[in-house]
């Protein structure tokens, strides 16, 4: 499957039935796998043989999932998870233990800002948080031997910052140091950040991934690029785990996904169910050109917005204006995805208003699913901050944050028209 395009990939990656085999993967529903003699069994514990076994270290349906959303990023490896959350959470916990830190940047998905800023912290993982627009240097001096990775967004949910790879990729190498991404709302259909020195990705599959909003599901794929072996930044990788008979991680193809299996998913669970493998896998067919679509139509909709006299400002990397304009043609060439925000003339009451006019983008607290929808922070989830604090987070009283689908674009430029009548 390797050289072949992502378009292929999509639809062919991941699974490949022998003759009489079902064409798409089965659900797999079985928490349990027969076995006829006690060796092979005992093969499975010792890590010496990938037959299935038991379902939360391994299973038929989310092993398809798995193999395609690694196809696609062209890593070596991938775990399903129960959710994107615990994808970045079973992520810090394979490379992290008390006394060590990690290195993010500050434009990060609100879930992700919590758990590494508040509930790590409480098992004395430290989080030290840069600006993405910070200089090198800056970032550079939050690194010391006890950081164990540099986190960011490819594009940040709902900042839209493009993050800048080169910058921080050179940090992390001449620092031996891991360099994590999360890719959910670019996709590997717009971007590959190993292709930009990424060595691990973590998805949200219940964005774009499914791109139906019909399963929450994460993803962590290994890149197998990064060199533990003799690196003192990561002696958990290159001293025997006793649990595994002396098995050293860093001798492996792929020593991150098969420490976070064989430990942390072994301890932690939060896998993918196979039902929600199953349905992933499918939306997951149509990836490539869905992201075509939402990206077009998000550009034609930033570009009326920009040009409508009620519209105070608009954030979309596909605008020439957008400070994030050059990276994204560096790094998202080929479409800019479908989140974008935009701020209207007038206050919060005026906003609700907007919102209320709306026939056709309806309201959600979900984004980047084939329906358009719409956010507005100030009344709902940051609803309990004063405007002074609202300014502070980076969500202003009058953003509204849209995620454009897959309808036609005229007709959501009409909806929206329509309701910017009422303001
Ligand atoms: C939604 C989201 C997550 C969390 O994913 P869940 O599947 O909701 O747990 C993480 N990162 C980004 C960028 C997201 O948009």
């Amino acid at each position: 499957m390797k050289n072949f395009n992502l378009e292929t990939l999509c639809v062919q990656a991941g699974y490949s039935p022998k003759t009489g085999e079902s064409r798409i993967p089965q659900i797999c529903q079985s928490t349990t796998f027969y076995f006829g003699d006690t060796q092979a069994m005992a093969d499975c514990f010792d890590l010496k043989s990938d037959s299935y076994f038991y379902s939360r270290l391994a299973n038929p349906t989310v092993t398809a999932l798995e193999g395609k959303v690694a196809a696609l990023e062209g890593g070596k490896a991938a775990i399903g998870c129960a959710s994107g959350m615990s994808a970045s959470m079973l992520t810090a916990f394979t490379l992290c233990e008390a006394g060590d830190n990690i290195v993010s940047s500050s434009t990060i998905y609100g879930g992700t800002y919590n758990l590494f800023g508040t509930t790590l912290p409480k098992l004395g993982i430290e989080c030290r948080f840069f600006n993405p627009d910070a200089p090198a240097e800056e970032i550079e001096a939050l690194i010391d031997e006890k950081t164990k990775f540099i986190f960011g967004e490819t594009i940040a949910n709902p900042s839209i910052v493009v993050f800048d790879f080169d910058k921080v990729s050179s940090i992390a190498k001449r620092h031996g140091l891991l360099f994590i991404v999360d890719n959910t709302l670019a996709t590997p259909a717009l971007c590959q950040p190993f292709r930009f020195g990424a060595n691990i990705i973590i998805h949200s599959t219940s964005k774009y991934m499914d791109g139906h909003a019909a399963a929450l599901g994460g993803m962590i794929v290994d890149g197998g690029n990064f060199d533990f072996k003799g690196n003192p930044r990561y002696p958990a990788f290159n001293l025997p785990d006793e649990s595994y008979h002396g098995l050293v991680y860093a001798d492996l193809a792929a020593p991150f996904a098969t420490k976070c299996r064989a430990q942390m998913i072994r301890d932690l669970g939060a896998i993918m169910s196979p039902q929600n493998a199953f349905l992933t896998y499918l939306g997951s067919d149509t990836l490539a050109l869905r992201m075509e679509r939402h990206s077009a139509n998000a550009a034609k909709i930033a570009a009326f917005l920009a040009s409508h006299p009620k519209i105070a400002w608009v954030k979309h990397p596909s605008l020439s204006s957008d400070p994030y304009h050059a990276l994204a043609q560096k790094y998202l060439p080929n479409g800019q995805g479908g989140m974008m925000s935009f701020g209207i003339r007038g206050d919060v009451h005026i906003c609700a208003k907007f919102m209320e006019a709306l026939r056709l983008i309806t309201q959600e607290t979900h984004v980047a699913d084939v329906r358009s929808c719409v956010l507005h922070p100030a009344s709902t989830t940051h609803r309990q901050l004063s405007k002074e604090d609202l300014e502070k987070a980076g969500v202003p009283e009058n953003l509204v944050r849209l995620s454009v689908g897959i309808e036609n674009a005229d007709d959501l430029i009409t909806d929206l028209a329509q309701a910017l009548e009422h303001v």
